[in-house]
């Protein structure tokens, strides 16, 4: 594969499931499945609950193959006055290279706009980490024919000065909010759509070779029975993986998809 295709990616969200041991064990499952595709070309990221991250980083830090951690979340944010916060510059310093923004559930769940994500973007670039900025419509914003309008105003105001001001690394995640967790997911069709529009926005609004080089991602109920007519279409990079990535067989299969 050229260096100016995106890189493939698969990367498993936990959400706010496991306990310390169960996370290890979930990881010394996946680590001796993996191991040809963790020397290969696809960046495998796990993404647990924040308060694992050291421990299982440094448990399994004598691999010697590329496995790489994310979080889940950070603060908008440097330091200062906000309880219960964690920076973007707290993560990367324990060895966590990626940091999911603006999921559905945060989105939901908590209130973050754009605006906040956009935020937390810069703080994870400054910090030196990659944001996975994640982006998706509706059911109902779907059905009244707005996904690309909906998408275009979540790159505008989460990315799109940032992208022009100098090159930061950033992976993009399409999640259909009805896809998430409801076993739902789009069509191959419907996510190549979605990922080619993405990837037409970052030619149009930044440059050709960002547009040619960026991860652009899939989330929503993908499993391994899906994993692969899903991972050969057009523009979709690989997968942002949440209940599938909770059980080792499965998100192993996902990956192996992934670097067919
Ligand atoms: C997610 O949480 O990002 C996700 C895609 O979840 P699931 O795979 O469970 O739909």
């Amino acid at each position: 594969m050229s260096q100016n295709n995106p890189t493939r990616i698969v990367a498993g969200n936990w959400k706010m499931n496991t306990t310390p041991e169960e996370g290890k064990k979930l990881v010394s499952e996946i680590i001796p499945m993996l191991e040809d595709e963790l020397r290969g070309h696809v960046h495998t990221i796990l993404i647990p609950p924040t308060v694992h991250l050291a421990s299982l980083k440094s448990l399994f830090s004598s691999i010697g193959m590329t496995l790489l951690w994310g979080a889940q979340d950070c603060s908008a944010h440097s330091k200062g006055a906000f309880t219960g916060e964690i920076s973007a510059e707290m993560l990367t310093s324990i060895g966590v290279s990626h940091i999911l923004v603006g999921h559905s559930e945060r989105r939901s769940y908590h209130g973050e706009t754009n605006e906040m994500c956009r935020e937390k973007i810069v703080r994870i670039v400054e910090a030196g980490g990659c944001p996975i900025y994640c982006v998706g419509e509706t059911l109902q914003e779907r059905e009244e024919g707005r996904v690309e309008k909906v998408i275009e105003q979540q790159l505008r105001e989460g990315l799109s000065d940032l992208l022009r001001e100098s090159p930061i690394p950033f992976v993009i995640a399409y999640e259909p909010v009805w896809a998430i967790g409801t076993g739902k997911t789009a069509t191959p069709q419907q996510a190549s759509e979605v990922h080619g529009m993405i990837r037409e926005w970052l030619r149009d609004q930044v440059s050709n070779s960002v547009a040619a080089t960026t991860s652009i991602l899939y989330g929503g109920s993908v499993k391994a029975e899906n994993a692969d007519e899903l991972f050969c279409m057009p523009d979709v990079d690989g997968g942002l993986i949440g209940g599938a990535s909770l059980n080792s067989r499965s998100f192993v299969d996902i990956v192996k998809a992934c670097a067919r």
